[in-house]
C-alpha cells in the first residue's frame, strides 16, 4: 500500500484552547477518509494544518512520503471554505482565472466541467448557480490539473438532498477515478455513505480510526436461547472472549470482548452440549458506535 498522508503526533493551540491534540492519521492510496467529528472538534484546523495555511504548534506530516513542498502541494487540490468566484463570469471564465492562478493551462477546464456536470451550464454566470452548484464549481476548480488527492471540508453543508446525492455521487466518481479523498464532515451519515475509512475526532483528539466496514460490522451483542437456559448461560460464561450477559425472560444477551462470528458459539454451545433455537446478532451502527465513543471521552 502506498502512504499519501501520514500526520504524526501534530498539535495545535489557539490561545488557551487546544483545537488538535497529538493527532496521528495514515491516508492510503485511493481511500476515500472521512474525518469525521462534532463541532469544534479540530477538523478544519487538521485540515488547514495538512494544506500549510496554519502551522502547527508540534508535530509533523508528510505527503506522498515526503517533506511537504511546493511540488507536493501541486498534487492536492482542496475545496476548505465557501465557493468563492466572479458573480458575472461563467464557469469556464471562472476556471481560467483559477489556471491561470495555479500556473494550468485551460485544457483541462472541459474535462472538470464533464465531470462536475456543470457542461451544459458552461454559459450561465456564476450567480445563477444554485448554492449545490456553486459546491460543484469548487471542486472543479479544485480538480484542475488532476489531482491525486482532493481534501473537501464539510461538502455537503447548506445544501438540499438533492444537492447532498449529487455532491456523494460526485466524490464517488473522482474517486472512482482513483484520487484518494480525505474529507471532513460532522455527518454521520455522509461518512457512512462515502466513506472507506473513518477518524473519529472529539476536541482535538482521535478517539478512533479504521475502515468504516470494519465499524460497521463490530459486533455489540448476541441473543440466544435455548431450552435450558441455565444451561446456556453456564456454558456461554466459559466461552473464549465472553465479556457479559443480560438475562431476560428466556434470551440471553451475550456480550464478546472482541469480534466474534455466530457459528463458533454456536459450534461452541453444539459441542458442549446445547443446543439453540434462536441465535441473532444486534450489530451497532456507526452512529451508536460514535456517540458512545464521544460519550466515554466527555
Ligand atoms: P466546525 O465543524 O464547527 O468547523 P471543526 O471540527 O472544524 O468544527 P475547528 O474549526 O478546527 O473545528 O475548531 C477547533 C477549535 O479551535 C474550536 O474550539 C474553535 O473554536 C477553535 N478555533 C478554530 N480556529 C480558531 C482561531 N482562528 N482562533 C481561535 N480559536 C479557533
Amino acid at each position: 500500500m502506498e502512504t499519501v498522508l501520514s500526520i504524526q503526533q501534530i498539535s495545535k493551540q489557539y490561545g488557551k484552547i487546544q483545537a488538535v491534540k497529538k493527532l496521528s492519521i495514515e491516508v492510503e492510496k485511493g481511500q476515500i477518509f472521512g474525518i469525521l467529528g462534532p463541532n469544534g472538534s479540530g477538523k478544519t484546523t487538521t485540515l488547514s494544518i495538512i494544506l500549510d495555511l496554519i502551522r502547527a504548534n508540534e508535530g509533523s506530516y508528510r505527503w506522498f512520503g515526503e517533506e511537504p513542498s511546493k511540488e507536493s502541494r501541486k498534487r492536492i487540490g482542496s475545496v476548505i471554505e465557501n465557493p468563492n468566484f466572479f458573480p458575472y463570469l461563467n464557469p469556464v471564465d471562472n476556471l481560467k482565472i483559477v489556471a491561470d492562478i495555479k500556473n494550468l493551462d485551460y485544457n483541462d477546464i472541459d474535462r472538470v466541467l464533464h465531470l462536475t456536470g456543470l457542461h451544459e451550464r458552461k454559459k450561465s454566470r456564476f450567480r445563477t448557480f444554485s448554492f449545490g452548484m456553486k459546491q460543484r464549481l469548487a471542486i472543479a476548480s479544485a480538480m484542475l490539473g488532476e489531482p491525486e488527492v482532493l481534501i473537501l471540508d464539510e461538502p455537503t453543508n447548506g445544501l438540499d438532498p438533492q444537492g447532498i446525492a449529487h455532491i456523494r455521487d460526485l466524490i464517488l466518481l473522482v474517486a472512482g477515478q482513483g484520487t484518494t479523498i480525505i474529507l471532513a464532515s460532522h455527518l454521520l451519515d455522509e461518512v457512512q455513505k462515502i466513506c472507506s475509512h473513518v477518524a473519529v475526532l472529539s476536541k482535538g483528539k482521535k478517539l478512533f480510526d479504521g475502515k468504516v466496514s470494519e465499524v460497521l460490522a463490530i459486533s455489540d451483542s448476541f441473543e440466544l436461547r435455548a431450552a435450558n437456559r441455565e444451561d446456556l448461560i453456564r456454558v456461554i460464561t466459559t466461552f473464549p472472549g465472553f465479556k457479559s450477559l443480560e438475562s431476560s425472560k428466556d434470551i440471553v444477551q451475550v456480550f464478546f470482548k472482541g469480534d466474534v462470528n455466530p457459528e463458533e458459539i454456536n459450534t461452541y454451545l453444539f459441542s458442549n452440549g446445547i443446543t439453540l433455537n434462536h441465535l441473532s446478532e444486534r450489530k451497532r451502527s456507526l452512529e451508536q458506535h460514535f456517540l458512545e465513543l464521544l460519550q466515554n471521552n466527555k
